[in-house]
């Protein structure tokens, strides 16, 4: 038997072990010639009489598979369009329909084949490579750190098409079902055992074994929903017991996706439908839905720009290929307060030494003081050992002496925002660190041209802007001052790829890009509330259109004082126009008559009380003047100027230069401020509805609430044309 992806060979029990281990990834994908060899995998383990069963493992060291090449996917839809424009809707959709439920049949083909399969598990197990385990017969997982087993196919638009949903159904209550199906997370070994969705947890070293013990020891080739007997974990639907989870989840679904995305719907309707029925139709009903999914314009969207793209871009789509990649050894962080601290945490996690530097000592232990804190949590929830503690820490040198910057290969500078303190702060280590070293700014207002034309090395400046916290954000900005080099650019990106969050490069202005959009997102929100929306609504339209929290809640957490900061810089630097005085006032009311600070002080556009969640302050009512009737409101309005806002302002940053590629202008906004996920970020928000529509959409807010919606000239133009943001990077991209 050839097989391409696996190695397969038969021990002396006659237990088959198939080991998958692509020759060209480093981790296994399920490919069409994936599913092939699995396919040959079973016959072979089926007809030959002298095999009693086959375990599955994985070749790779530290990973099962990710799941399906979610690419092949985004190939399907598109030939489903050539199709359908070739040979008419119908043959495109029962093509699409039987090539979409190719990998569920395959899987229902493994689990129903009279012969015991076991998988065994080390590492991640994601996707269409778990919903392959769930079709054995068996599961053993190793209790590596590494480990994680899980469905995640909802959060790039799908969900899983290959047995998952009815599966995971039929393994565990409904409500538990549903919630993982919903949420996508990856799920450790001991939770995935007592989920009910592994059988073992086992050394690494000895799963293979285990999983083979339990073939000889007679394993039975048998799920359990295809037993005499079975009975669903929940009742059936219609019962008692089974009615008692459709209302809350379908409450449930509306309240975690505010009906946004499609793909978590049809788990709803697969699993609801799918428990009706026996297994095989059950698993049709779901190829439906899947098939159905696939099509829709927020997978392709969300696949596109959370797959395709961040991919691309953390695989250093933006680097100078002349530039040979640079292994960093050590760091030097400047400014050991709230972001350098966290700098200093990602950058030793990565296993990059740093050297923290502060004022005196003090200050600078007291930035390290935050990475213990950050490794001892980890240590509490059983995510971390001591020993991890230890090196982590071990990595970090707290120092007040610029000269300890002798031996590093590149310095961030996250000291007071002040352009004086910046520059003095340039100096002094440009003048301790090696003359080939790159020096990175974590700014966030001050141009980084302004900053690189006060280095000596100017080419050797960038923009390293991290987002907070730290920890948690994926977004890192990498600005370009116009005298930025292409050693520096490469180097800048082989760091952040070092410390695994992913990159978006883009030229020098005001705000670069996220925070323009952000600051936009703010003002709406702002503005709203002086018009007399209730605080409550706007939140509310914001987490309906699809924003994680709202302008107010935001806001708190930035700060409002900075706000207002911000705002007066802008006045003083810009002029009058160019902020609006109705979000002025309300930001000089709020920060200096009431001392109302935001989430820093527990006061702010919320009350935060010591104990119990934050209220909105009632006294905004006051402040707006007026309250508009809520029931006169237009909520889909209301959403359309937070989206809008926000992508109008991106359109704007790519007409000037800011930003180059709209891939990075769609992962920035997701992964960077959360812009609508199911959009596909700023951009394909636009394209999604089409530039003219968009245009159209612009000059209507426009026309009621002012200038701020005018659409630029490039989108103008574009809605003449008939373009696309994608279309004109793939136009410049041939042309190139
Ligand atoms: P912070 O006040 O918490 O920390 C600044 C630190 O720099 C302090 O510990 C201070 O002692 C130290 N420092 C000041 N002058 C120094 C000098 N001459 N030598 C050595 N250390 C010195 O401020 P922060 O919030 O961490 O912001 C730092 C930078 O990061 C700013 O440029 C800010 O714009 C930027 N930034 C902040 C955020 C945020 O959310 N706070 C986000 C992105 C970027």
């Amino acid at each position: 038997m050839e097989l391409a992806n696996f190695r397969f060979e038969v021990d002396a029990d006659g237990v088959a072990l198939a080991t998958w281990d692509m020759a060209d990834r480093s981790m296994n994908v399920i490919t069409p010639q994936v599913m092939e060899d699995i396919g040959k995998l079973i016959d072979e383990v089926t007809t030959n009489d002298a095999i009693k069963g086959c375990v599955i493992t994985s070749g790779k060291d530290g990973s099962f598979s990710g799941g399906a090449d979610l690419t092949m996917l985004q190939g399907l839809g598109m030939a489903y369009h050539k199709l359908a424009k070739q040979q008419g809707e119908e043959t495109a959709m029962q093509f699409f329909f039987d090539e979409s439920r190719r990998l569920s049949l395959l899987y229902r083909r493994l689990e129903t084949c009279g012969k015991p399969f076991a998988a065994a598990i080390n590492g991640v197990c994601l996707g269409g490579a778990f919903e392959l385990a769930l079709s054995c017969h068996y599961r053993v997982v190793s209790d590596d750190k590494a480990t994680r087993v899980g469905l995640p196919e909802v959060k790039v638009g799908l969900f899983p098409g290959a047995g998952g949903t009815q599966r995971v159904a039929r393994l565990m209550p409904t409500g538990d079902a549903l919630q993982m199906l919903f949420k996508g997370e990856q799920i450790r070994p001991a939770a995935a055992k007592s989920m009910n969705l592994v059988h073992e947890v086992a050394p690494k070293a000895e799963i293979v074994a285990k999983a083979k013990a339990w073939v000889l020891a007679g394993g039975k080739p048998q799920a359990p929903w295809d037993a005499e007997g079975y009975r669903l974990p929940s009742n059936k639907v219609y019962s008692p017991q089974g009615m008692m989870i459709w209302p809350a989840a379908n409450a449930i679904y509306r309240r975690e996706t505010q009906n946004n995305y499609p793909a978590i719907k049809a788990v709803l309707h697969a699993v609801y439908e799918g428990l009706q029925l026996p297994m095989d139709l059950a698993l049709k009903v779901e190829s439906r839905y899947f098939a159905k999914i696939l099509r829709s314009p927020e997978a392709a969207a969300m696949i596109r720009t959370l797959f395709v793209s961040m991919q691309e871009l953390n695989k250093g789509a933006r680097r100078p290929a002349g530039v040979p990649a640079s292994s960093l050894k050590k760091v030097g962080v400047i400014g050991a307060g709230f972001m350098g601290a966290s700098v200093a945490y990602v950058t030793a996690n990565a296993g990059i030494d740093v050297v923290l530097i502060d004022r005196d000592m003090e200050a600078a232990e007291k930035g390290k003081a935050y990475s213990h804190k950050l490794v001892t949590d980890q240590i509490m929830k059983g995510r971390a050992k001591t020993a991890d503690r230890d090196a982590l820490l071990a990595r970090i040198t707290p120092s007040a002496d610029y000269a300890s910057l002798a031996d590093c290969d590149l310095v961030i500078e996250a000291v007071f925002e002040d352009p004086k303190v910046k520059a003095e702060v340039i100096a002094r280590a440009e003048a301790a660190m090696p003359e080939g070293a790159i020096f990175g700014s974590n700014t966030s207002t001050l141009p980084i041209t302004g900053l690189a034309d006060t280095a000596k090395r100017p080419e050797q400046f960038i923009g390293i802007h991290f987002f907070s916290p730290v920890e948690k954000m994926l977004l890192v900005e990498v600005i370009m001052a116009k005298q930025t080099g292409d050693k520096a650019l490469a180097l800048a990106l082989d760091y952040v790829r070092a410390i695994k969050k992913t990159p978006i490069v883009v030229n020098d202005a005001r705000g670069f890009y996220a925070n323009r959009c952000v600051g936009n997102y703010l003002r709406e929100g702002h503005l709203m509330l002086m018009e007399g929306v209730p605080p409550a609504m706007i939140e509310n339209v914001a987490k309906m259109a699809g924003m994680p929290v709202g302008p107010l809640s935001l806001n708190d957490e930035v700060a409002i004082d900075l706000a207002l900061k911000i705002v007066k810089a802008t006045k003083a630097q810009l002029g009058d126009a160019a902020v609006d005085p109705v979000q002025e006032k309300l930001l000089s009311t709020l920060v200096e008559t009431e001392g109302r600070l935001g989430r820093k002080n527990r006061k702010g556009f919320y009350d935060y009380p010591e104990k119990g969640p934050k209220t909105l302050w009632p006294g905004l009512a006051a402040i707006a003047g007026q309250q508009l009737d809520p029931d006169a409101l237009d909520m889909e309005e209301l959403k359309q100027r937070l989206l809008v806002t926000q992508a109008l302002e991106a359109a704007r940053s790519v007409e000037e230069g800011i930003v180059t590629d709209p891939r990075e202008a769609d992962v920035g906004s997701i992964i960077g401020f959360g812009f609508a996920p199911y959009t596909g970020g700023t951009l394909s928000y636009i394209d999604g509805m089409g530039a003219k529509a968009f245009v159209a959409l612009c000059e209507k807010l426009a026309a009621k609430y002012g200038a701020r919606f005018e659409p630029n000239a490039q989108l103008r133009d574009m809605a003449a044309s008939g373009e696309t943001f994608y279309g004109r990077a793939a136009g410049a991209r041939r042309a190139a």
